[in-house]
Formats: C-alpha cells, structure tokens, sequence
C-alpha cells in the first residue's frame, strides 16, 4: 500500500540573531527563507491529501502576519523590548529562533490548523535545512 503526501512550499525573509552562538548568528542578520509544510493522509473523497490552498489560507496566512519582514527574537533578549519600544514589528519565542526551533514552531501552527502534518522542512538558506518531525 502506497502513501500519499502532499508538501505547500512558502517563502518569506526574516531578521533574527542566536544569542549565545560562538560565531556571526550572534549578531542580527537576515535570511529569505523557504518553508515546506509535509502533510501525508488517506485520499479524501475528492481525492486530495488536503486542499493545498487551505495550507496557503492557514500558514501562510499566519507566516506573512507573523513572521514575513519581522524580527524574529528569543524572548529572554534584551532586543525585544528595544524594537519594541522603537515601534518596531518583533515576534519573540520561547525558544532561541534558529531554524530547527522555527521549524518546530511552524508544525505546531499546521497542528493548529487542523493540517495533516508530517514534517516541517525550513531552508533557512538554500543551503542549510533543518526538519522537524513527529511519528
Ligand atoms: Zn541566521
């Protein structure tokens, strides 16, 4: 028995810096970043995975409200609160905003979405991938 998936690829550009990291992530930076939400399932009727445009209509939509053209900070940096204050669009996370955490985070928005969602893939370059996953 095969199995379907069925994979909505999305770009944006984001600034961020890792606090704590030996090396140039320290500092603000930017990237054009390309996401892909993998979401596998049985055939609907119509025989669809998921309707690739409830995929633009849920995370896309929460990715250019979000995080398109945004500072994307850990909370616990200082930054937040100075962009802030100089009015100045910011998302903090929980965690330290480096791919892999950016990764997971979307696939908790897909979760919330109501998507089938396998695996988040973030090209945060066209070189460098990171991935989460769930059994
Ligand atoms: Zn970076």
């Amino acid at each position: 028995m095969g199995r379907y998936g069925a994979t909505k690829t999305f770009r944006f550009c984001y600034g961020h810096r890792i606090p704590g990291h030996d090396g140039p992530c320290c500092d603000l930076h930017g990237h054009n970043a390309r996401v892909e939400i993998v979401c596998s399932d049985d055939l609907d009727e119509l025989g669809m995975v998921v309707d690739f445009g409830k995929i633009t209509e849920t995370v896309g939509r929460w990715i250019d409200e979000h995080w398109d053209h945004q500072m994307i900070l850990w909370a616990r940096d200082p930054l937040v609160d100075v962009l802030k204050e100089a009015k100045q669009p910011v998302f903090a996370m929980e965690q330290r905003p480096t791919a892999e955490n950016m990764a997971a985070h979307l696939y908790r928005v897909s979760e919330r979405a109501g998507l089938p969602v396998v695996a988040v893939r973030f090209w945060e370059t066209d070189h460098n991938l990171a991935t989460y996953e769930e059994e």
